[in-house]
């Protein structure tokens, strides 16, 4: 499909999700992978055989031209800042960021149209379960967090996110240097020596990139983002609002040219660490790579997160789950007691030590 032919299926794919029954508004089911209706259970299918296309660089110098336009509206939170997009038949009742309820309409676009989705493939309550078990293996977290993870404080959202190809070649040239030891007399005492032998590397190292994710909301970071892990990205749906039906998206904070520079840094990174692990070195004095970057391509895509939060000592602590496969991470609460216990244990135990040793 050309990149014309998505933008063209993008615009046709509006439509409200009455239920067929009762004509209430049905809702994207997870485990079902269909619009389901919440209150007489009828089900509806959605398009599940069209995946998403690689882009062409070039057309995210574009992009601007391909809004949402009318089919969505944004909201945004009073009280943390996070903005949802929603569909246009949907309204925001509470931030899934924070928990409040202090959410407007706003009057700004919702960035550019993502041209591919990740369906939620694991429901809300096994979610909840997965973080359930990962904060009780936080031991440092206060007690009432690991009891605070519940339907209340843990909400779906898609997070929108930028997916990199590229094939790369590098040519490469640098002085690398390994430690040697010798063993010398000095005023009668033997001793180590240090000294670094020098060496010259030069070659041409070839990297392809598959998917490299970038964040495109300030809401996850690029940590968050990349400890969620996979995401099976390369069988993303072509976007549909059928799967936003029941579910909000996360506003892009990020153009798709500022996560294209974070995705060229990354590269850049990842090249040069693989170049060096070809060698032993202690010590790198220069390396200088030359990158040509080859078929670029991109995806604008929705990511299914589950967002939990805390609040502790009026500080707001988020947690994310992959949607996907229930990989959870983030940040918990540190609780004082338990650290306090902790130091006074380890100098306890230094003291004994340095005890014993004085007695001997
Ligand atoms: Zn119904
Ligand atoms: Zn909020």
């Amino acid at each position: 499909m050309s990149n014309d032919n998505i933008y063209d299926a993008l615009e046709s794919t509006t439509e409200i999700a009455k239920c067929p029954s009762c004509g209430a508004n049905m809702e994207y089911s997870p485990s079902r992978s269909s619009l389901l209706c919440p209150y007489c259970g009828a089900t509806k299918a959605v398009n599940l055989n069209d995946v998403s296309s690689e882009i062409q660089i070039e057309n995210l110098f574009k992009e601007s031209s391909n809004s949402w336009n009318d089919e969505t509206h944004v909201f945004r939170c009073n009280n943390c800042g996070a903005k949802e997009v929603l569909n246009r038949t949907d309204l925001a009742t509470k931030c899934p960021f924070c928990g409040t309820t202090n959410v407007v309409e706003i009057e700004e676009l919702p960035g550019s149209k993502p041209n591919g989705i990740v369906p939620f493939k694991i429901e809300k309550d096994e979610a909840i379960s997965c973080a359930i078990t990962w904060a009780k293996k936080r031991f440092y977290a206060p007690r009432k967090f690991k009891k605070s993870v519940s339907t209340e404080s843990v909400s779906s959202t898609y997070s929108p996110s930028y997916s990199f190809d590229s094939k790369t070649e590098s040519h490469y040239k640098g002085r690398l240097g390994e430690y040697h030891y010798e063993t010398v007399t000095r005023n009668g005492k033997t001793v180590q020596k240090r000294y670094t032998k020098w060496f010259n590397i030069s070659g041409t190292y070839n990297l392809d990139f598959d998917d490299l994710l970038i964040h495109a909301t300030d809401s996850i970071s690029q940590k968050n983002l990349e400890k969620l892990g996979n995401f099976d990205t390369n069988n993303s749906m072509l976007y549909n609002s059928s799967f936003l039906h029941g579910f909000s998206a996360n506003s892009a904070d990020r153009s798709g040219m500022e996560c294209y520079e974070d995705a060229k840094r990354i590269m850049n990174e990842r090249i040069k660490k693989a170049i060096l692990k070809q060698y032993n070195y202690d010590v790198i004095d220069y390396i200088n790579i030359d990158t040509i970057f080859d078929e670029i391509t991109y995806k604008n895509l929705l990511l299914p997160i589950y967002v939990g939060f805390y609040n502790y000592n009026k500080k707001l602590f988020n947690f994310f789950v992959n949607g996907f496969n229930g990989t959870v991470t983030g940040k918990t609460p540190l609780s004082i007691i338990k650290v306090g216990i902790t130091v006074i244990l380890i100098l306890a135990v230094l003291f004994l030590i340095g005890y014993l040793v004085y007695i001997s």
